[in-house]
């Protein structure tokens, strides 16, 4: 069996947690990390207690909304005391909520450079910042799911991780099994529309472990619901699915996950990227029914 999840913060009535199978936790808006990567416990507990389950965990990243300025972690940053904090820290929530649903995983954001001919440096940075977390992970029982990202539109910042060879040559130089990946669809899209990936489930295909599921139109990063997909990319959307079960470990995950981020437009920036309930309902349905095909 599958578990359709979707972030916590995105589920705005019960109707559409009634067809979800647990969540995915967003860490930054979580209200489970103080300034100073501080933990507060009575939110650990409080996520623990949910009648449904977070299954998967997503860390903080380099872009937060200007609320959450003060959770910023770039790993492609020089390495520092306060983002080895900010790492260890949310590998400790991650297990602490995951209770018996152990081992996990945190996905991650390789983090962003000034510009393009900062690609190598800031990889060696992510390298370097992810290796000081292992021996946290490995007792832990969190594996580190780097995450696929989208193309940047404004300015020269790129994020690592945008074209899908930053993450194998990560994963490369951390030389680790606790480092993995996690295949968001939407974001590969903007990168070079569907071709582009299929490309990358292909070549990063037995270490993605879990999966980001959303639309958009190949430019922006929309997060549009699976109900906006033009009829001509529906059959391009059906073969991505299937690659994803047949090239990817999710299925040989102990827990196997996709998570649909398709946020409510009540908390959808702008708004009118957002869905609806109906909507988000019609994305749970559409994407159980591909994979049960499978
Ligand atoms: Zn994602």
């Amino acid at each position: 069996m599958y578990k359709i999840l979707m972030p916590y913060t995105y589920v705005k009535s019960e109707r559409v947690r009634e067809h979800l199978d647990g969540y995915e936790l967003v860490l930054i808006t979580a209200g489970i990390l103080k300034p100073n990567w501080n933990i507060d416990r009575k939110m650990v507990d409080f996520y623990k207690k949910l009648e449904v389950s977070c299954w998967r965990f997503h860390a903080c990243h380099s872009t937060p909304p200007q609320k959450f300025k003060h959770l910023t972690m770039n790993l492609a940053e020089k390495p520092n005391k306060q983002i080895e904090k900010a790492l260890k820290n949310q590998i400790s929530i991650a297990s602490a909520i995951s209770g018996e649903e152990k081992p996990n995983l945190l996905v991650i954001h390789s983090g962003s450079v000034k510009n393009i001919e900062e690609r190598e440096n800031g990889i060696e940075n992510v390298v370097e910042n992810l290796k000081k977390a292992l021996d946290t992970a490995e007792e832990e029982e969190i594996t580190l799911a780097l995450e696929t990202k989208e193309r940047r539109v404004k300015g020269d910042l790129y994020f690592i991780g945008s074209q899908y060879q930053d993450l194998i040559e990560i994963k490369k130089e951390v030389g680790s099994d606790l480092v993995k990946f996690t295949c968001d669809i939407g974001h590969l899209k903007t990168m070079g529309g569907t071709p582009y990936i299929k490309e990358a489930i292909r070549r990063l295909g037995k270490n993605i472990i879990h999966a980001h599921i959303h639309w958009n139109d190949s430019r922006l990063d929309l997060h549009q619901p699976l109900t906006a997909i033009p009829e001509k990319e529906k059959q391009e959307f059906k073969t991505i699915i299937k690659l994803l079960i047949e090239k990817t470990d999710i299925p040989n995950e102990k827990y196997r996950t996709f998570t649909l981020e398709i946020a409510h437009k009540t908390i959808a920036k702008p708004p009118k990227h957002g869905a609806t309930a109906k909507e988000q309902i019609e994305s749970v349905k559409i994407l159980k029914n591909l994979i049960e095909k499978q």
